[in-house]
């Protein structure tokens, strides 16, 4: 056998596996977790400087929950945030993502899993600057192997659902923040993901425009089912949470439901 053919070969090996994969984890029905954390560390090292911005994180969400990951800022909630999310590798401890250990994913399983079932959602919105929100909304849908009618049906439906439906042919410097930031929220629904991570999503945005971001949230989270796990300091999300993890020092520091806190802000009130 030559070399191309050897290729042509490996190729087809790692197509057969991803798809055998993809199968496993579509039909996978399992613990009933979306994400489980395992006794997580993440030490960075700065030269002869060790930051612990993880310390020992366990953490189950089921699916369908909506969390917020609340802590001053760096207690380790972007940390935790890229962890989850399969952006960044821990020290030491297992991620879950659907009962799979993302540790063991090579890179493609690990791209696909990225691509088709998590969205993401920053600060700063992360758009591409010279795609309108239309092509941004479509990339995602490009890379998971859409066509492009089937993209752009679905990309102006989404746009049309954050109420955008007006603004597909607008780059991001012809949108406010609140409006990028739903541009960003429909990009992250694309390929309708089982889970939403967002880092901060309300951070850039005035309190109006943060609450209609977190109403929107909640309200698709509602709609699809989908798991949203939220990094966030600002405390309109607790209104939303069906539980609050409160992190302090790379460590989670407790964990309440919904229910609980609005007894403690009842009791504030009085
Ligand atoms: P938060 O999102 O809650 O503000 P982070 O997860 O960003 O907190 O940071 C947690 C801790 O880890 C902080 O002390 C921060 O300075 C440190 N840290 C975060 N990212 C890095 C990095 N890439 N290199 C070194 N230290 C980091
Ligand atoms: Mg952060």
């Amino acid at each position: 056998m030559n070399s191309s053919e050897q290729n042509t070969k490996d190729t087809a090996n790692n197509d057969e596996r991803l798809k055998a994969f993809i199968d496993e984890v579509s039909s996978f029905e399992g613990s009933g977790l979306a994400v489980r954390v395992d006794d997580v560390q993440k030490v960075y090292r700065m030269g002869k400087i060790e930051v612990r911005a993880l310390d020992g994180v366990n953490l189950k969400i089921n699916r369908g929950e909506y969390i917020s990951i609340m802590g001053p800022s760096g207690s380790g909630k972007s940390t935790l945030f890229n962890m989850m999310g399969g952006l960044d590798k821990p020290t030491s401890g297992k991620v879950y993502v659907d009962d799979v250990d993302i540790a063991e994913l090579d890179p493609s399983e690990l791209a696909w899993l990225r691509c088709r079932k998590m969205g993401y959602i920053f600060q700063t919105f992360n758009l591409i600057g010279t795609m309108t929100a239309l092509e941004n909304v479509m990339l995602p849908m490009a890379f998971a192997g859409k066509s492009n009618d089937e993209a752009l049906d679905s990309g102006v439906d989404i746009l049309t659902r954050v109420g955008l439906g007006d603004r597909c042919k607008h780059k991001p410097t012809e949108l406010s923040g609140g409006q990028q930031q739903r541009v960003a929220i429909a990009r992250a629904f694309a390929n309708d993901p089982a889970i939403i991570l967002a880092d901060e999503p309300t951070g850039n945005l005035d309190l109006k425009t943060g609450q209609a971001i977190i109403t929107l949230l909640k309200d698709m989270n509602q709609e699809r089912q989908t798991t949203v796990i939220s990094a966030t300091h600002d405390h309109k999300m607790l209104d939303v949470s069906d539980r609050i993890v409160w992190v302090a020092d790379g460590r989670v520091d407790r964990i309440e439901k919904r229910k609980d806190v609005e007894i403690e802000v009842g009791k504030v009130v009085e």
